[in-house]
């Protein structure tokens, strides 16, 4: 499970999507909830938009592997999608806040590897809200004071970014993600590589 969080703003969003556009193997977890639709987003591919009675209801069922109250708006991980793309051998990319990041921790912590994005400045958080052009001034201010609680998080994540060139930090994080996959423990069937690998040594060594 790779998680990427990051204050709005920081290009989080830009560089997930263009990571899943490059690699192989990596799901997008798609998140329920119950903010409002930016014009720009589509059902389903975004979030999936619910209202909040339909959160409370997959909350309550324990149907949400994680979820937060951000920006004071209900977001949340369905858990079947992700269990389904996990069981066929597929990694999972989060785009959540330090909150979902904290529960999925207390869940499986040697399965995420965790990425805070920051930027560059806070000029550049400002000026990347306001050119979004999506969200209401009320919006834009709310988050950027939302940002000064989420930043301090980044001590908990397992590497972090600063997000100066796109290309850059995408080429940094498909790093993250090879060398996190060509761990001892998650490379899948290498005892029996080595069994054979010895078993052929030791007949060709005697
Ligand atoms: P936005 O409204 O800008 O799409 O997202 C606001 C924040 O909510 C972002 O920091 C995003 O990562 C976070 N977020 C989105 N989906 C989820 C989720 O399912 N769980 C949690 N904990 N945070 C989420």
């Amino acid at each position: 499970m790779l998680v990427v969080s990051s204050p709005s703003g920081a290009g989080k969003t830009t560089l997930t999507r263009e990571l899943l556009n490059k690699e192989q193997k990596v799901s997008l977890s798609v998140s329920v909830t119950t903010r409002a639709r930016r014009p720009s987003e589509i059902e389903g591919v975004h979030y999936k938009f619910i209202t909040r009675r339909e959160f409370e209801i997959l909350r309550d069922a324990g149907e949400l592997l994680e979820w937060a109250e951000v920006h004071g708006n209900f977001y949340g991980t369905p858990r079947a999608p992700v269990e389904q793309a996990l069981n066929e051998g597929r990694d999972v990319l989060f785009d959540i806040d330090w909150q979902g990041t904290l529960q999925l921790y207390d869940k499986v912590r040697t399965d995420v590897v965790s990425v805070f994005v920051l930027p560059p400045t806070a000029e550049e958080l400002k000026g990347r809200l306001v050119r979004r052009a999506e969200d209401t001034p009320d919006i834009v201010s709310r988050r950027l004071r939302n940002a000064l609680e989420e930043i301090p998080h980044w001590a908990e994540y397992d590497y972090v970014l600063v997000n100066q060139d796109l290309n850059e930090s995408l080429n940094r994080l498909r790093a993250i993600l090879t060398a996190e996959r060509l761990k001892r423990v998650r490379l899948q069937d290498i005892e029996k590589f080595i069994d054979g690998l010895l078993s052929d040594l030791r007949k060709i060594a005697s």
